[in-house]
């Protein structure tokens, strides 16, 4: 007998299921599902509990903070228009114990998606009037084709997201047909699902089998029935992950040689020597690492990750000179020039002329023409620009080590260009400060290895976060606040949000505020920074601002990431409601970086509060004055901006999880890099990256650097 695996079921077209016709298969067509493997991991959006399910006269007072779900016929929609132009849209339906009101308000046209006579399931919190009358405002809706069909589900009831030219009843008939397919015992195939973990794995970890998770994800009997089935397709589906990611990391390891280090250890630790301080415990551990990376027999492919000011860039510095002194040129690329102009100057703090030539290469650069011909000659040095250093026009012809500063800019894509273009394969460093939670890091950098710098260099107080609101006075607040961080002959950053598209909006936004500071504070010196400005301008400005001749400097965000100046000891943020959660976090570490007691202020937009502001901005700015961990901030990011932009979005391949969440579901990403480890039959693991191809082709394509 043979057996059904998912590998052999995405060859079976949904065309072939009873009941779906060929109008039937187009539609599906076109919303993606083509196989069967495609609808059974087409997982319901919701349930209908039918344990809520009531009368309409069962309804009563007690229900009206508990959603409720009533079954009933449409008797009548109407449309009805407000004064001020609100769209109420309004279905009276009735079950055989009464009748009640359902309305929408705003333009959803629910008067052109259903009918009279129509039967429907609605979902929702009711009100219940005095008079005993209840209505429901802006309910869940579903049509059913046929009362009789929801008898027949089971407890709990399937809602699928739309596919256009099909109804959420002849999805749930799809599906049924199919399992009864995989249960029957009167063909030619053994009856079930093949499952590719093995029996012992399955029963140590209580899992459901597969075919159970099937089913039961799609008609559970009850909750744990839902549990138990979301529990099994989450692990599958992680577990499919780590199997692709294991392939393209032996694979890549295979075919790709590595370049050969002739550095001594000596080399280094007298370099480490000379360094201005003592590295901490992580960044040494991490530049280990990336040393032992070097003298394998394949390229390294590593991430450096570390909370903003935790010194990222002097392990990276110490690597480049590792490489250099091996005879090979080495690449650091940031994602902004006043980022590589930063990189430029704190890494000439470092390491000086006599121990390697480091020449920055930007677009503004005067001896550009020399140094791409350095590059070009294959002369060992580090050279540090932007992603344009990647461009085809310019070609190292001796590239060994590639750093990627990519503040979460740079996506795979680049990396993967990277490489491609160099001839030999350098090894590769990404650098990352923005904090990525540890959940999505896994699918974001899954064929990477980590090195964490876990903690900050020793004497860093805490830097004082401040909330202040938008007022005049609350200005004065923030002027006796700056008064006396000038009084200490300290520093102080002031930045601009970015509001506009246009960048002229933006920097003219900042010279209002430049503007009011040079008012406010005749008596010291006031500069102001912006991206329109040329590198010889900024250049001056920076140079001034490290050498304590400037203030405050007033700037867009241009300073983002990156600036290093520990005599700096106060950052407004203005408009701070504006930003990303992760970006005020990154904006706070540009101060405490020396012994001096630092501060932070959050400024709300002029005239604005805390309550005037949009909920997202008041719930950043709530966490961000609360918490000072980059990683727990990230995490809450992730939770503000919600589900939908996590999922599906700018990392091309995250839309292949169907049903795990990394948001929710880090335990059991966990659990799954166990199970994968016990797995040692090399046939299942074979199997496991088939279906994983067929199950996560678009993570595979991402993912698929040579
Ligand atoms: P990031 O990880 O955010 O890129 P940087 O590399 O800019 O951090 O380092 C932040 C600051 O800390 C710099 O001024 C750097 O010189 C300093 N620094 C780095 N490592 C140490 C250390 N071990 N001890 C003291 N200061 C350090
Ligand atoms: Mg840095």
């Amino acid at each position: 007998m043979v057996e059904r695996s998912f590998k052999y079921l995405d060859e079976i077209e949904l065309s072939f299921v009873r009941g779906i016709g060929e109008k039937k298969f187009a539609s599906l067509k076109k919303s993606k599902l083509k196989t069967v493997v495609d609808l059974i991991r087409y997982f319901p959006r919701t349930h209908i509990d039918r344990s809520k399910v009531k009368l309409i006269s069962e309804i009563d007072k007690n229900d009206e903070n508990n959603e409720v779900t009533i079954f009933g016929t449409i008797d009548k929609v109407s449309v009805f228009t407000t004064k001020t132009r609100l769209r109420i849209a309004t279905l009276s339906i009735s079950d055989e114990s009464g009748s009640l009101k359902a309305k929408w308000f705003g333009p959803q046209y629910i008067e052109s998606r259903f009918k009279e006579g129509e039967v429907v399931a609605v979902s929702g919190k009711p009100e219940v009037k005095k008079t005993g009358s209840v209505d429901f405002k802006n309910p869940a809706i579903e049509k059913f084709t046929d009362i009789e069909e929801l008898n027949e589900t089971g407890s709990f009831i399937p809602i699928y997201k739309k596919v256009e030219g099909m109804t959420s009843a002849s999805i749930r008939k799809g599906l049924k047909e199919i399992i009864a397919i995989l249960e029957s015992t009167k063909d030619d195939f053994t009856p079930g699902l093949f499952d590719v973990l093995p029996s012992e794995i399955i029963k140590e970890h209580s899992l459901e089998n597969r075919l159970q998770s099937v089913k039961k994800i799609h008609f559970p009997k009850n909750e744990v029935d839902y549990k138990n089935a979301r529990r099994r397709l989450v692990l599958d589906e992680f577990i499919y992950l780590r199997s692709i990611f294991e392939n393209l990391k032996s694979k890549y390891k295979n075919e790709n040689k590595g370049l050969v280090y002739t550095f001594s250890n000596s080399d280094i630790d007298e370099f480490i020597d000379q360094l201005p301080f003592q590295l901490t415990q992580s960044q040494l551990k991490a530049v280990n690492e990336i040393l032992e990376d070097f003298r394998k027999n394949y390229p390294m492919k590593r991430l450096l990750q570390g909370d903003v000011g935790s010194g990222k860039t002097v392990v990276a510095t110490i690597a480049s000179y590792a490489a250099i002194k091996s005879g090979y040129q080495v690449a650091l690329m940031a994602p902004t020039e006043v980022l590589a102009e930063q990189h430029f100057a704190s890494i000439n703090q470092f390491m000086n002329k006599d121990q390697c030539d480091i020449y920055l290469l930007t677009s503004s650069i005067k001896d550009r023409e020399n140094i791409l011909d350095n590059l070009n000659n294959g002369k060992p040095a580090l050279y540090i620009g932007t992603h344009a250093l990647i461009q085809e026009s310019i070609k190292f012809s001796n590239l060994g080590f590639a750093i990627i500063d990519e503040q979460q800019r740079f996506g795979v894509e680049q990396r993967k260009k990277l490489i491609n273009e160099t001839g030999d394969i350098p090894d590769q460093l990404v650098m990352t400060a923005t904090p990525i939670p540890r959940t999505t890091a896994l699918s974001i950098y899954g064929d990477l290895e980590i090195s964490s710098i876990n903690e900050l260099p020793p004497g860093r107080k805490d830097i004082t976060s401040h909330l202040i609101e938008g007022s005049k006075k609350d200005n004065e607040t923030i002027y006796d606040i700056c008064e006396f961080h000038l009084q200490k002959k300290s520093q102080i950053f002031v930045v601009c949000p970015f509001i506009e598209e246009s960048e002229l909006v933006d920097i003219q936004a900042a010279e209002n505020v430049f503007i009011e500071y040079k008012e406010k504070f005749k008596d010291y010196n006031v500069s102001i920074l912006h991206g329109k400005m040329s590198f010889d301008e900024k250049d001056q400005i920076m140079q001034d601002m490290k050498n304590g001749k400037v203030d405050i400097l007033v700037s867009t965000v241009v300073i983002e990431v990156g600036i290093d100046i520990p005599n700096a000891t106060l950052m407004i943020i203005e408009s701070a409601e504006r930003f990303g959660l992760n970006q005020l976090h990154q904006l706070r570490g540009r101060v405490g970086r020396s012994d001096k007691q630092s501060e932070c202020i959050f400024h709300v937009s002029k005239k604005k509060t805390l309550n005037t502001i949009s909920e997202d901005g008041k719930r950043r700015l709530e966490a961000i004055v609360n918490i000072k961990d980059g990683f727990k901030l990230s995490e809450i990011d992730l939770e503000i901006r919600g589900e939908g932009k996590v999922t599906g979005t700018s990392q091309s391949g995250q839309s292949d999880l169907k049903i795990a969440d990394l948001r929710f579901d880090y335990e059991l990403l966990l659990e799954s890099k166990n199970i994968f480890d016990k797995i040692e039959s090399e046939d299942i693991k074979k199997l496991l990256f088939e279906e994983a191809q067929i199950l996560f082709p678009n993570y595979f394509k991402a993912s698929g650097t040579t």
